[in-house]
């Protein structure tokens, strides 16, 4: 064989070493050059990574698909000095009926913008990628306030920012009529224990958040975007950065 070849065909074996197959959940997609885009997945096994899928935004690109809001693939990346590119896609879930109801779209683009916001680059976890997925199918299925509150609770605890929905911070009571939340501790205030610290918060809010992190069923009334209020501007105070979708949501409801 002669050495070019040789040479030739150790580059495509060294290539195809560098091949990685992973389950991942399309984040966000940035326009990039004249065709391309630039992917935030969110991959089994790896975090929260930045792959280039070319050509993408051709109207007859066969990859399409694979840079859609909230499509769940396995993804073929080509990997090079630490860069990767998508090579091909085979779609799980593309969640199509979110893109028809514009209260479920911004509640599924709540959670995959906190998955973005909440996860930091090369930090992998797997508990926080399938809630997510699970809580892609819910609000495909049903009411998409339960699911978005239940992950937001959930993907806020795994990042550190745990909320306590418990009782009292202080005196451990449910909360009943007005109390106070803390930004600062995570957590409420009953009306007794209050005047130290936080901001006004409700019993409905305190219900609603209490019930959620339970998986338990929600009370009636307008709870749901008091807590939703509540925990956007939790996420603010704790990450300094503001969770548009999520306000949008807010405003939808
Ligand atoms: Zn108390």
């Amino acid at each position: 064989m002669p050495a070019n070849e040789r040479k030739n065909n150790d580059r495509i074996r060294t290539e195809k070493q560098m091949e990685v197959k992973c389950d991942a959940l399309m984040l966000r997609a940035n326009d990039y050059k004249d065709n391309d885009k630039l992917l935030t997945l969110f991959a089994a096994g790896k975090g929260k990574i930045t792959a280039v899928c070319r050509g993408v935004r051709k109207a007859a690109a066969k990859l399409r698909f694979a840079a859609q809001p909230f499509c769940f693939a396995e993804y073929v990346l080509a990997e090079r000095a630490g860069r990767f590119t998508v090579v091909s896609a085979f779609l799980h879930d593309g969640f199509y009926s979110l893109r028809e109801d514009i209260g479920k779209f911004y509640a599924a683009s709540a959670v995959t913008e906190a998955c973005n916001l909440l996860l930091p680059e090369g930090l992998q976890s797997d508990a926080l990628l399938l809630a997510a997925v699970r809580t892609l199918e819910e609000i495909c299925d049903g009411e998409e306030g339960h699911a978005l509150v239940s992950f937001l609770l959930s993907a806020l605890d795994q990042a550190g920012y745990t909320l306590r929905t418990d009782g009292c911070l202080c005196c451990g009571k449910r909360l009943r009529g007005r109390g106070a939340f803390s930004f600062e501790r995570g957590g409420f205030y009953c009306a007794d224990c209050a005047a130290a610290d936080g901001v006004p918060a409700s019993e409905s809010t305190f219900a609603v958040l209490h019930a959620a992190a339970r998986r338990a069923p929600l009370p009636a009334g307008d709870g749901v975007k008091r807590a939703l209020r509540l925990l956007k501007e939790y996420f603010f105070q704790k990450t300094g950065c503001r969770a548009e979708s999520l306000s949008e949501y807010i405003r939808l409801i």
